[in-house]
């Protein structure tokens, strides 16, 4: 088996906390080796339609299922980059009441606002948080235009974007490097700096002797298909493979202490709404507004539109709604999506193949914050002028006015007929001085071990209630800056 030098740094995944720590740590001038599962592709294999783009940059083609009393369409990145290349670029800070609550039941140290103030500004500057800079497209004025006619507030999100051009290819890789994702920014920045990334090649076990890890067991993927077992011995480990991998990893290399047992999802139930006018949702950009009137349990925005992903709300019921998908020019994609109360579980396969299994039992919370989330979207859509909303619930729609709609206010959607998804994972690896319910210190350095870390989304201590590419880089960077002062 070939051995690799040993580096003083090891970064496992290239994604939104992998790519981070590669940057901190090659800026001060550790020369860090970054290990990612994916390829590295470029831009011009970039904004192929969803089934290509899924092949190319997703895990398991962007169908992953989370186990549990409802069914859960979970997708997840595995590329340089991880999910930032496939995301859509909306930008939140951590807000401030979220951090807050985090001390009090995690007691995470140097997590005020403050303290997180100078990561997000210095994130927010070399990824060019910004609003969208040409006039709304159609999906937009019309979402804004019911919301307005609820007398709701709103906000446009910002978005990780330079000269976006609109073109609905997000969940795809943005050709034309608009979105300012980790292959686009700070890994080519980090590898400049002296970090070297190997890519196409999964780590499958750590090796321990007794409180340190020694290094990893990998396996390349070669381009004609074959397959070698290496192994590379480091001083420091960074687990940045995701929130359900880096778990998965970890448990299965036998490190458990509260790894695996918390994870988070915000789960999302999506629309179609059919409207008179021409939307041509397909050719534009994704709704870029949220509603945060019922905020933290409750968000409702925009999401991106493909004919497949209209078909797939349709398929719910399918006989009686497949006629829509002649009107999908007047049609547009919208979700609820809930904080998400309930637990989930990671369990690794023994043997390190990508058969991580997930589990998430949806709280009786969550379900009612998803019939009321209903509610409110679909009163919006039709105070819009929608002349129909399609909910992705077996048995149910298609919902034609406000009183088919404000019931759910009032009553539980049925459990049985619903299909949910979810882009949003986190917390499966809590960070906190709470060594009764955390899995790592407040800085990600893994309880037990002293020489392993975790820096990515699964140490988010609990749902962040909004898109969490932001808490994942800001505490990622602080973290990794914590550990340059330490050495
Ligand atoms: C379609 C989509 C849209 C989204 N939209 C938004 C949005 O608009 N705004 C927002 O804030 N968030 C969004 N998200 C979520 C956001 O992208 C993720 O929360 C974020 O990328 C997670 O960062 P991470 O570092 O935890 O993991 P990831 O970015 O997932 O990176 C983990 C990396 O580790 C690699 N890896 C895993 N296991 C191994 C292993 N054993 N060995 C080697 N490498 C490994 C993976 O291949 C992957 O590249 C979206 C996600 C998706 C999928």
């Amino acid at each position: 088996m070939k051995t690799y030098h040993p580096a003083q740094a090891l970064i496992i995944g290239s994604g939104a906390g992998g790519a981070m720590t590669a940057h901190v740590l090659a800026s001060a001038g550790m020369e860090p080796l970054v290990i990612e599962e994916g390829k590295r592709w470029i831009l011009s294999d970039y904004g192929n339609n969803c089934p290509d783009g899924m092949q190319k940059m997703y895990r398991r083609r962007g169908m992953t299922p989370i186990m549990g009393s409802v069914p859960i369409g979970y997708a997840e990145g595995r590329c340089y980059g991880g999910g930032t290349e496939i995301n859509s670029g909306f930008w939140h800070r951590t807000p401030p009441e979220i951090l807050l609550r985090w001390k009090a039941q995690y007691d995470l140290e140097a997590s005020y606002p403050k303290d997180l103030e100078e990561h997000f500004l210095w994130v927010e500057n070399q990824l060019h948080v910004s609003l969208y800079d040409k006039p709304w497209p159609a999906s937009t004025r019309i979402f804004a235009r019911g919301i307005e006619a609820m007398g709701w507030s709103y906000q446009e999100v910002p978005r990780v974007v330079e000269n976006c051009e609109g073109l609905n290819y997000c969940p795809n890789g943005c050709p034309g490097g608009a979105k300012q994702s980790m292959s686009r920014t700070l890994l080519p920045q980090a590898e400049q700096a002296g970090a070297k990334v190997i890519t196409n090649c999964r780590v499958k076990l750590l090796i321990k002797q007794k409180k340190r890890v020694t290094g990893v067991l990998a396996v390349v993927q070669r381009e004609n298909g074959s397959e070698e077992l290496i192994r590379i011995d480091a001083e420091n480990i960074f687990v940045c493979a995701g929130a359900t991998e880096t778990p998965a990893l970890l448990r299965r290399s036998g490190i458990r202490f509260h790894i695996g047992d918390s994870f988070r999802i915000h789960p999302m139930l999506k629309v179609a709404a059919k409207f008179d006018e021409e939307i041509n949702a397909h050719k534009s950009v994704l709704p870029l507004l949220q509603v945060k009137e019922f905020w933290p349990e409750i968000s409702l925005g925009g999401a991106f539109f493909a004919p497949g992903h209209l078909a797939m709300i349709l398929s719910e019921n399918w006989l009686s709604h497949k006629d829509q998908m002649n009107c999908l020019r007047n049609m547009a994609i919208f979700y609820v999506a809930a904080r998400g109360i309930g637990k989930g579980t990671i369990r690794s396969s023994r043997t390190g193949e990508d058969a991580t299994s997930i589990r998430y039992t949806l709280a009786r919370e969550d379900l009612g914050n998803l019939s009321k989330g209903l509610a409110y979207l679909s009163t919006l859509l039709l105070a819009a002028g929608a002349v129909a909303v399609y909910p992705s619930v077996y048995g149910l729609g298609p919902l034609n006015n406000e009183i088919e709609a404000i019931r759910w206010l009032d009553e539980l959607l049925p459990k049985s007929g619903l299909s949910l998804t979810t882009i949003h994972a986190f917390s499966s690896c809590p960070i906190g001085e709470r060594i009764d319910r955390c899995a790592a210190n407040s800085f990600g350095k893994v309880y037990h071990y002293d020489n392993l870390y975790i820096n990515d989304g699964s140490m988010i201590p609990d749902s962040p209630g909004v898109n969490p590419q932001g808490t994942i880089m800001g505490f990622a960077r602080r973290n990794a800056m914590h550990f340059v002062e330490e050495q």
